[in-house]
């Protein structure tokens, strides 16, 4: 059964040998500055199986003050650079970040959430943004010229995120243009819609804004979808095919019309027929952390604890959803737990952190991670206390460090596809 104890306090427990849970890997208790060395790489967690591309970011640079300094001093270091800054900056701490920095944060949310939360802070000039580099990217989209976002740690990127590339989405529509041509039908629906999942970059967005597309989130999906059959004959779906295919089949849309689309493969890895009755065209992309999610799992949780409700991610494959009792949003799992009027068990498939906090803030009920192997989000572990005591010293220095620019040029596009989402409304 979870402890209340941190995600980082069990990993430390686990690597010591004190505790007999089990880690994907023990280095995972080591500072993320270990792996900023120079090389890309997404460092221990889920993701460390996964293809970094060539020319990701790293980090690296930390100054050591920061890596030996205790996790005392460098909470008491970071609180004394907020109140030094006050309103001249917003922390925004995502779901899924370690507690150690979800202390320090003024915002705790999803990504889109936060960047709406930062458009609430117009008089802040720094937002500095716990999450990893598609949130920023957004953030520095939505929010006022003035403001600069950072991104503590440069190497927080996202595994499911970098599985689509402007260049192999723009080489995959070129190929269905030729396929589908450009010509709307009789009811003026053009061939293809592309929509982008909110983890993605903001090339993709941009992407999308130019091309008669939106973004989603995993919240507002099946509206998205519902907007983009309006227009489109078919969508092109990426980079999530989980999300994509979770969304899809519950809107009624068979499985076998919903081809995967391999990026940088001819036609996709796909024959022309297979993509003539496609109604939902997947990106072959999916998130690490969701994927460690199984039936198994679940049959598990069943067992040994009768009337356990599970609830998943739609991120989570599409066996894991339909084997689950629910499936939403990390906000909807949030809402679903503080809904709860009996004490409960729960067994959630998401990230850990989250799972984590929900158990601790709810000792009403029983709250556990439906994978028993402590595996964090790689990227999103790499937001340490150390970096960012670090980039608030250095605002109070005056000097902004890691900070996300997104050229004009994409993003006006993408606040096109961005502001299409905000339009959608749901069917009645
Ligand atoms: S949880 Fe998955 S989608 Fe979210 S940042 Fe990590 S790898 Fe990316």
């Amino acid at each position: 059964m979870t402890s209340t104890a941190s995600v980082n306090d069990r990993i430390q427990l686990i690597a010591s040998g004190k505790s007999e849970e089990s880690t994907c890997s023990p280095s995972l208790a080591k500072g993320p500055w270990e792996f900023d060395t120079g090389t890309p790489g997404y460092g221990p967690g889920a993701s460390m199986g996964d293809v970094i591309p060539t020319g990701s970011p790293v980090q690296g640079g930390l100054p050591e003050e920061y890596k030996t300094a205790t996790n005392e001093e460098l909470h008491a270091r970071i609180r004394a650079a907020k109140d030094t800054l006050g309103d001249r900056v917003v922390i925004l701490g995502h779901f899924y970040q370690r507690d150690e920095i979800v202390q320090h944060a003024d915002y705790l949310g999803d990504s889109f959430q936060l960047a709406v939360a930062a458009k609430g802070r117009p008089e802040a000039e720094a937002i500095v943004f716990c999450g990893v580099h598609f949130m920023a990217e957004t953030a520095d989209i939505l929010s006022s010229d003035h403001q600069k976002v950072i991104l503590p740690n440069l190497a927080a990127g996202c595994s499911m995120a970098d599985m689509a590339d402007i260049d192999s989405v723009t080489q995959c529509w070129e190929q269905l243009e030729d396929l589908y041509g450009t010509e709307p039908d009789e009811q003026g629906r053009v061939p293809v819609i592309p929509v982008t999942y909110m983890n993605s970059s903001a090339a993709l967005k941009g992407f999308c804004g130019e091309h008669g597309g939106i973004v989603c989130t995993s919240s507002n999906a099946a509206t998205v979808l519902e907007w983009a059959f309006e227009r489109g004959q078919r969508v092109l779906f990426f980079p999530d095919q989980h999300l994509g295919r979770n969304t899809a089949k519950a809107m009624g849309i068979s499985v076998d019309d919903m081809p995967l689309w391999w990026g940088r493969k001819p036609l996709g890895g796909n024959t022309q027929a297979d993509l003539e009755n496609a109604k939902v065209i997947l990106w072959n992309g999916f998130c690490s952390v969701h994927k460690r999610f199984t039936v198994d799992q679940i049959d598990k949780a069943r067992a040994e604890h009768p009337g356990v409700r599970v609830i998943v991610h739609p991120e989570s494959p599409m066996a894991v959803v339909d084997a689950s009792d629910e499936y939403g949003s990390t906000d909807y799992i949030r809402k679903a737990v503080e809904a709860a009027t009996e004490p409960t068990t729960f067994a959630i498939g998401t990230e850990i952190n989250m799972v984590q906090r929900l158990a601790a803030q709810h000792p009403e009920h029983t709250i556990f991670c439906l994978d028993p192997v402590v595996c964090p989000c790689s990227t999103m572990y790499r937001i340490h206390p150390g970096y960012l005591a670090w980039v608030l010293e250095r605002l109070v220095a005056g000097e902004v460090v890691n900070q996300i620019v997104v050229d004009e040029s994409v993003a006006e596009p993408a606040r096109v596809a961005l502001e299409r989402m905000l339009a959608a409304k749901p069917a009645n």
